[in-house]
């Protein structure tokens, strides 16, 4: 693609949503790990023989039009990639940059980051100190927990990289959270990984997302031994396809029984102090505001862009069936409205099986993601949620202490208030 100027003065498209969620991936899926879980690593498939860094043209294309996209009076600066910090200080100096050129008057910018922090050093933490970012940090818990998926290319753990990149986040006082997946390795270890990440790490904000990595009978021998090339077998180019998942994925009831695990050690001491964000969202959610897309009942609004100007309908579907276009031929708000991806995003509505529009808690879980429909529901409809058993367990168990929590807040009291009403639950129980 030859790099081209930023497509500027835009109309505004039928259907355009006033804001929207872009996750830009400046270097592609390159990485400098090779955590074995992370079919993004398949992604350089997608563009073989290029090198994969984001262009001047591209950057300034980016920026100009997610900023003049928005119709809210804030506007998040999304990085991700692969390792994002592979493309050094300097890019995210002229992004930086670029913002302040660009920002409407009036306009307020977040910058997030996620990385895997092992480049981070202190020229990285000043820098992110200075411009307010937020960093989204990977990390799976504990070092034996950690090591198990989350190695480098020689096949080592990275623990000890990565815990040296968050002290230096800390000393430096830099905005963090924590992204932590939950899989094969972690998924029995819920209360344990949630107090590493408390009290070791002293974390605040913590992210927890599922590992279901499908395959089909023909692709699952080769996507067991991982996504890299470097694995000496012919790259396989990951897509949403297959009803079978690989050995490192978390198992349905198992995803929710981690997430019940966390809940009932957050809920006795952590409301108001660490914000989970399935927890905080879920409560939202009793009042009627989705602000997960996987939980939401359409979704659509979280476009990935490729390092080269590609737009896609999401990170989970960076594969050529859903791409949307190159921002450098349309503008991202023409992309994002168009009715292909509006047909991406009312999809997750219109395809629910019959089990889950009868669903006790689907007003709470509105089927989950579209990525992990692909088994049949109780009624031997295809299309139905993998993880929806430990879905179904997660929004029952806490539905009691989430209602209450709810209650709280209708009459004006904080949710962390809910910590009596446990223990006064805890003390009944015990004394019976
Ligand atoms: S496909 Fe899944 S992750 Fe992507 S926007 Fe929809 S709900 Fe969110
Ligand atoms: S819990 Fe299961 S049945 Fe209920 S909405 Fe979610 S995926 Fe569907």
């Amino acid at each position: 693609m030859p790099d081209q100027p930023p497509v500027t003065g835009m109309t505004m498209p039928v259907n355009a949503p006033p804001g929207f969620h872009l996750l830009a991936k400046p270097s592609g899926s390159t990485c400098n790990l090779d955590c074995t879980y992370c079919f993004f690593l398949s992604k350089q498939a997608l563009y073989p023989n290029e090198k994969h860094r984001m262009s001047e043209a591209t950057l300034e294309a980016y920026i100009s039009q997610l900023l003049e996209a928005h119709r809210t009076p804030t506007v998040t600066v999304a990085w991700q990639g692969g390792e994002p910090l592979l493309m050094k200080l300097e890019f995210f100096q002229r992004a930086v940059a670029m913002v302040e050129k660009y920002r409407l008057p009036g306009q307020r910018v977040e910058h997030t980051i996620q990385t895997n922090g092992t480049l981070i050093d202190d020229d990285w933490c000043r820098f992110f100190k200075h411009h307010d970012f937020l960093v989204g940090l990977s990390i799976d818990g504990p070092r034996g927990l950690h090591d198990a998926y989350r190695v480098d290319r020689r096949g080592q753990g990275t623990f000890d990289r990565v815990m040296a990149g968050w002290r230096r986040l800390r000393e430096h006082g830099v905005e963090t959270n924590i992204l932590c997946t939950v899989n094969a390795a972690n998924q029995d270890h819920g209360a344990e990984v949630y107090r590493f990440f408390r009290d070791e790490l002293e974390a605040t904000w913590i992210q927890f997302i599922p590992i279901v990595e499908r395959a089909t009978a023909e692709t699952l021998a080769l996507a067991n031994q991982g996504w890299s090339e470097r694995r000496g077998h012919e790259r396989l180019l990951y897509t949403q396809t297959g009803d079978l998942v690989t050995e490192r994925s978390v198992g349905g009831e198992a995803y929710g029984r981690f997430l019940i695990d966390v809940f009932e050690e957050w809920v006795r001491r952590d409301v108001g102090e660490v914000f989970v964000q399935l927890f905080d969202v879920t409560l939202e959610s009793y009042f009627g505001r989705h602000l997960l897309c996987i939980h939401a009942p359409t979704c659509g609004y979280g476009p990935a862009l490729e390092y080269n100007g590609d737009l896609y309908s999401c990170d989970h579907f960076v594969e050529p069936k859903y791409r949307l276009g190159n921002i450098h031929e349309a503008h991202m708000l023409t992309l994002i409205a168009s009715p292909e991806q509006r047909a991406f995003g009312d999809d997750k509505r219109t395809s629910l099986t019959a089990q889950c529009l009868h669903c006790p808690v689907g007003f709470l879980c509105n089927g989950g993601c579209p990525k992990d429909r692909f088994v049949l529901s109780a009624d031997g409809d295809p299309g139905h949620n993998y993880l929806c058993a430990g879905l179904v367990l997660f929004y029952s168990h806490t539905r009691p202490a989430m209602e209450q929590m709810a209650r709280l807040l209708q009459q004006g009291h904080p949710p962390s208030d809910i910590v009596h009403w446990v223990a006064d639950g805890d003390k009944s129980r015990d004394s019976g």
